[in-house]
């Protein structure tokens, strides 16, 4: 297929844009499933696509698509019927599905962390003031009377020299943690990567060294800027169900309880063991800083969990290669959104529409795109995953469970959130830098009269937020790109509005919902553009690798060593 330049894609979206808001949405609603629509620029098809797809996908009946419930059922029904209907065959053996086992944990939301000392006592409600949970696939957790330990970043990272635990013994205790990473704090960017976020500084990386440490309890205290979300998105995404992969060891070796404290409750606690926070935290973002008790303080909570086995599905999907068959592209996405929450009033639906039912609608039009093709040399698989939100589950257990081997996985091109804004000039690659797939991202985006750039907020740490990171982690060269902030038609001002609009209105909120007047013309440009990368990979032979210095180069190497 031809990749079309983007006097032809600004053409059709001035088009689109000069309809009326009422045309465009029966335009939308009226499209047949071959979306073949009178409008025959290329944008427009692939945006008819993607209305069709969201509009079905995010809809209350798919129940805000949580695993292991029937908006499971609905959604990867859809996803193979789909499928199915482009001719594409499954592809995991004559399965459309990957069985991923997950334990789903449910915390009763009474829980109560007492907090107390000499001369003080305070209780932290869940919800507004705190948020427990824990990873332990048991009913019944506790942790009582356990020592309170601020031990500021709470990293340890011998190549850079520095251990927030070197100096004390935490073992039953609990610890008091601050988010991001101390080059965040101090915008030095000597200091481990400056403004950009390191795995140190991810909340994930947090609870796994605190349970190396052996501490019962590990509490994040949430900051909105260093977070890089709102309290709101921990309240939400921490209650109701917690899906994890099944362990053998039902996590024993994890903390018995993880959460955080919301900046107001952690101010507090520490002003009554006479301790300044700010004071604190300032002085944990210097090298050499030492852990500090909180007074004589004692923690303790409990919490009652319903835990419940079960199973979910990664959907697969491949166009086999013609020539080399064995070497595959991955695209990703992830269907599964954050489900019904039983405890909220009026809409308590998170139907996902942008996060992620954008995502799940690109593969199908790019599978759409592909199916249209003469059969590429190498083959190309379509991985739909599931339970991202709950921690990247689902790639990550392809990732220990590859269906197609890792070291001839050419790449992973991974969509999650698209753009409803119209056209964007710059395209924002999240790990600027990091492998030889910008290149191609380049080519392609350069066709499109479209420019690179760096993720804006590299400290909000998304490279370690979407499915891509467990193909990186596992060597496989991943591409997490998406539009930026440069709108062709409103500027970069307007853009960058909206992107901070739906993180602070609709991100993680039921009010992430479709909307038949949203602007697709972006996705699709978005789309055609990654479809010019895979289609030019499908027929090379060359592997492109990490850059020189990535972190996850090494293991590339030996990856492709071992063939
Ligand atoms: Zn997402």
């Amino acid at each position: 297929m031809k990749i079309y330049p983007l006097a032809i894609l600004l053409i059709s979206s001035t088009l689109v844009l000069s309809c009326s808001e009422q045309e465009l949405a029966s335009r939308v609603e009226t499209a047949p499933a071959s979306a073949e629509s009178a409008d025959s620029s290329p944008t427009a098809e692939i945006e008819a696509i993607l209305h069709e797809h969201i509009a079905i996908l995010a809809s209350d009946q798919f129940e805000g698509r949580a695993p292991a419930t029937p908006g499971e059922e609905k959604t990867i029904a859809y996803l193979q019927q789909q499928f199915e209907a482009l001719g594409i065959g499954p592809g995991n053996g004559d399965s459309y599905f990957q069985s991923v086992a997950v334990t789903e944990l449910t915390t009763a939301s009474d829980a109560i962390l007492q907090i107390q000392g000499s001369d003080y006592d305070a209780s932290f409600s869940y919800g507004n003031q705190m948020m427990v949970g824990t990873q332990q696939q048991i009913p019944y957790v506790t942790v009582q009377g356990s020592d309170v330990v601020f031990v500021g970043y709470g990293i340890v990272a011998p190549e850079r020299n520095w251990n927030d635990y070197a100096n004390i013994d935490v073992t039953d205790k609990t610890v008091i943690i601050l988010v991001n990473d101390p080059g965040y704090a101090t915008q030095d960017p000597e200091l481990f990567n400056g403004n950009a976020m390191t795995y140190y500084g991810r909340w994930t990386y947090k609870y796994e060294e605190a349970a190396r440490q052996g501490a019962a309890a590990a509490l994040i205290v949430h900051e909105t800027g260093s977070a890089g979300y709102p309290w709101e998105v921990v309240s939400s995404s921490w209650s109701g169900p917690q899906i994890g992969l099944q362990a053998a060891n039902l996590n024993a070796d994890k903390n018995e309880i993880e959460g955080w404290l919301t900046l107001d409750s952690a101010e507090a606690l520490f002003d009554g063991a006479g301790l300044d926070y700010q004071e604190l935290k300032a002085a944990a973002a210097q090298p050499g800083f030492t852990a500090v008790y909180l007074a004589d303080f004692k923690a303790s909570v409990s919490i009652e969990n319903s835990v419940r086995s079960s199973e979910s599905q990664n959907v697969i999907a491949v166009i086999p290669g013609a020539e080399r068959p064995q070497e595959t592209i991955i695209y990703t996405g992830h269907w599964d959104h954050l489900g019904v929450n039983v405890e909220l009033e009026g809409d308590n639906i998170y139907n996902g529409a942008v996060d992620n039912a954008t995502g799940t609608a690109a593969l199908l039009a790019m599978a759409h795109l592909h199916s249209q093709q003469t059969p590429p040399e190498r083959s190309i698989v379509f991985l739909a995953v599931t339970a991202e939100e709950s921690g990247l589950l689902g790639s990550l257990w392809y990732s220990e469970h590859p269906i197609y081997p890792l070291a001839t996985t050419v790449a992973n091109i991974n969509i999650d959130a698209m753009n409803v804004n119209g056209i964007m000039r710059d395209v924002v690659v999240v790990g600027y830098d990091s492998n030889e797939l910008q290149n191609y991202l380049q080519a392609a985006a350069t066709k499109q009269d479209r420019y690179l750039r760096a993720e804006p907020n590299p400290e909000r740490g998304y490279y370690y937020r979407s499915d891509h990171f467990n193909f990186a982690k596992a060597g496989v060269p991943a591409l997490y790109a998406e539009s930026g902030e440069d709108s062709v038609e409103f500027g970069m001002e307007w853009g960058a509005e909206r992107a901070q609009d739906y993180t602070d209105n609709r991100y993680h909120a039921p009010s992430d919902e479709y909307d038949p007047n949203w602007d697709l013309s972006g996705a699709a440009t978005d789309i055609l553009m990654f479809f010019d990368v895979v289609t030019t990979l499908s027929g090379e032979s060359t592997f492109p690798n990490w850059f020189e210095g990535n972190e996850f180069k090494a293991i590339r190497d030996a990856s492709r060593a071992g063939l």
